[in-house]
């Protein structure tokens, strides 16, 4: 193990070096002359901008030594900024070259965060963004989850559509992040109050922003669309009785479809059974259910993923987002459950003749167990980040055959 980490370490060592290391600013900061507090102010910078790190070290009592937008060398002191790692080839080299729709699921452990950017490279519609990185909720979750955004998408890029299905935190944590990190073109939540202070500060901050908010009980809400491309569409489903008065926020999921040519994925944030039954049995939401592709309901949970639903959906390629077995919330709540993963397997394609094992708790035997199966069934606890492509026919893993 000791040997493996040290691999890993040099790996990592290695890896830096061909990477541009910056500081972000975080706090309007003064740039000095010298590494001291009394040293002469040369220029001023404001929050949010990227300044190039001449040397990977403090000077003084705590200053980095840094590059000016006016390209003077200087110093800012350390706890105005966060020093973040640039790829050298970044920005703009992980949009598909070959004209595919890209869906992520980012394994952020016990939560959810995704992201769908449009064939042409430049739209994008977000749902969710993870849990709170605290070690009670689930630990390392926001670090994943900004890590992975950051490298995803520069920040003077907009995020036209953000959905937050549910006000719980482990499909929240992040929006403030992202309203004070990206321009949001629309944001949708379920219009559900929550009494958590993760949902009020959220709450404030949305004002504070003015961003434009749409609440799932609008008229304008069912059309979501990110992309302006007429064969790229998102919509909500909004069953009858999906705004019944004190139902459970999983049942008051925001619901999505997303279209791209005659390719379909379907998103239930934690809908459990209530909602699957009210999606079927409503005659304008059960023609619109069957896809390609289901983002699994409540991280796999027994609660979801019922044979009537799946029988309408009867998805090909399913994905959960769920956390490890032994890490923060996931402890309590046992995601994936075997039950669903059994249930959901007879309907998937397989994953290109190749055998997984997945693991799930078997609540029947209470343990954790394994199967062993070639269906496109992907976990993010057992797969890490997920990226699925679409041409629009299509769907597959990328880097699958
Ligand atoms: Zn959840």
């Amino acid at each position: 193990m000791i040997r493996i980490t040290i691999v890993l370490f040099l790996l990592l060592s290695v890896g830096l070096h061909a990477q541009e290391k910056y500081a972000e600013v975080t706090r309007d900061a003064p740039i000095r002359k010298d590494s001291l507090s009394s040293s002469s102010v040369i220029e001023r910078v404001k929050s949010g901008v990227d300044l190039p790190l001449l040397e990977d070290r403090l000077f003084g009592t705590g200053y980095l030594k840094v590059r000016t937008p006016e390209d003077k060398v200087g110093y800012i002191y350390k706890s105005r900024v966060r020093v973040k790692t640039k790829p050298s080839s970044e920005v703009t080299s992980n949009v598909d070259q070959n004209g595919n729709l890209e869906l992520h699921i980012i394994n952020i452990g016990q939560g959810d965060a995704m992201i769908i950017r449009c064939p042409d490279g430049n739209h994008e519609l977000l749902i969710d963004a993870a849990e709170l990185n605290a070690g009670f909720r689930y630990s390392g979750s926001q670090t994943e989850f900004r890590n992975y955004m950051t490298d995803f998408q520069s920040k003077d890029n907009p995020i036209e559509v953000v959905v937050a299905t549910h006000p719980h935190s482990d499909h929240i944590a992040g929006m403030s992040w992202i309203i004070n990190n990206y321009t949001v073109g629309k944001y949708v939540d379920n219009g559900m109050p929550n009494t958590s202070g993760t949902y009020k500060s959220l709450e404030r901050e949305l004002d504070e922003h003015a961003i434009n908010r749409l609440r799932l009980t609008d008229s304008l809400v069912p059309k979501i669309d990110f992309c302006p491309r007429a064969d790229v569409n998102a919509r909500i489903l909004r069953p009858e009785g999906f705004d019944e008065p004190n139902i459970d926020p999983n049942n008051y999921s925001v619901i999505v479809r997303v279209d791209y040519g005659s390719s379909s994925f379907l998103f239930t944030g934690d809908a459990e059974v209530e909602m699957e039954n009210k999606l079927i049995e409503d005659q304008n939401t059960v023609g619109l259910l069957d896809v390609d592709f289901l983002k699994v309901g409540h991280h796999g949970s027994h609660s979801s993923s019922k044979k009537p639903f799946l029988d309408v959906v009867t998805p090909a390629i399913a994905a959960i987002s769920c956390g490890a077995e032994t890490v923060g919330t996931n402890k309590g709540h046992k995601h994936p459950r075997m039950i669903t993963v059994n249930a959901l397997i007879p309907y998937l394609k397989n994953r290109n003749g190749m055998e997984t094992t997945l693991e799930a708790y078997d609540k029947a035997n209470r343990k954790w167990d394994r199967v062993s199966t070639k269906a496109a069934l992907y976990i993010t606890n057992n797969d890490g980040d997920l990226i699925f492509l679409s041409d629009g026919n299509e769907i597959w893993r990328k880097g699958d055959q």
